[in-house]
């Protein structure tokens, strides 16, 4: 079974602030991660090879610092890790990343699976999978929650999540799957894995032309997403505090509630 793993490298949010006068992520010093759904992506992929065998080779689309969590997901046991970087993929939006990554996972040759995470905390667009699988001409499955791949390998059952319950979907391979992190509890690397790394940090990088990515498809010219404002959220205010006697706050509380057509008294 050959799996091919997307992940993206993310800034960690609980530690990003905004420049209040620039509107803009202030990036300097804010450490990097992985991607949290796409741990869980991963840590599927490498529960599949577990059973049926193969390899799992993960992508990352990026810049060169990327490279850390590729290194990542190789001492968690990746067997090939790859690196995709260009200065032509500069302002891709999303359907040009998809189309670069649909190019990558076809360049790794021969695939049956591609797993990835449903959503990527800064971007935050959930379109990468289903995009990707569109390019490929492949089924989808999104929100999964369990994957369970038949004895002969080749037809799936997914478990999907809904806000008020779950979908089982049956699909065959090759397929994309998104992964949300109920599905499992990911496995840090090993003390062998991060020994390897340091002996053999071979991340492989490959660039458009290495991937028979047309110019027409990627960087601003495959970019069909206008952004037209960016601003930070309003800061929310203290609040109100009412005080006084039930009666009078109840009355009160109901004024504003009118006011602001969150209710509605006949
Ligand atoms: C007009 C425009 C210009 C942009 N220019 C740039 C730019 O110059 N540089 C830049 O870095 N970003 C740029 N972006 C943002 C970039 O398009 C998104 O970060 C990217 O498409 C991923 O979208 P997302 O974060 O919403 O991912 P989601 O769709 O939320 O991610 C879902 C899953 O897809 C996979 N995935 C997502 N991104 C990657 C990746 N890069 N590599 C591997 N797997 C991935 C992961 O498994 C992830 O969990 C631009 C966006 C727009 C709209």
């Amino acid at each position: 079974m050959n799996i091919v793993v997307l992940i993206k490298q993310v800034p960690d949010t609980t530690d990003v602030k905004i420049d209040p006068r620039t509107g803009t992520l202030i990036r300097e010093g804010v450490p990097s991660i992985i991607n949290p759904d796409d741990k869980h992506a991963l840590e599927e992929g490498l529960r599949i090879r577990e059973k049926f065998g193969g390899t799992v080779t993960v992508l990352s689309m990026g810049p060169p610092q990327a490279e850390d969590a590729l290194m990542e997901a190789r001492a968690m046991g990746a067997d090939t890790t790859v690196l995709i970087s260009d200065r032509a993929f500069a302002g891709s939006d999303t359907l040009a990343t998809s189309y670069a990554l649909a190019r990558s996972v076809i360049t790794t040759g021969e695939w049956d699976i591609v797993l990835g995470g449903r959503q990527a905390i800064d971007g935050d667009t959930a379109q990468i999978g289903p995009q990707t699988a569109e390019l490929l001409g492949v089924p989808q499955v999104t929100y999964c929650i369990e994957i369970d791949i038949a004895e002969d390998g080749r037809s799936v059952t997914a478990k999907r999540a809904l806000e008020d319950g779950y979908e089982v979907i049956e699909t065959k391979l090759p397929a994309l799957f998104t992964v949300i992190k109920d599905i499992n509890q990911p496995r840090y690397p090993s003390i062998r894995g991060i020994v390897n790394v340091c002996r053999d940090c071979d991340v492989q990088t490959w660039n458009a032309k290495d991937i028979g990515a047309s110019k027409k498809m990627i960087g601003l010219d495959g970019s069909p997403t206008q952004v037209a404002r960016t601003f930070a959220p309003e800061p929310k205010g203290d609040g109100l505090i009412l005080e006084g006697p039930p009666e009078q706050t109840t009355k009160e509380l109901v004024k504003h509630l009118r006011d602001k057509n969150v209710v509605r008294v006949r």
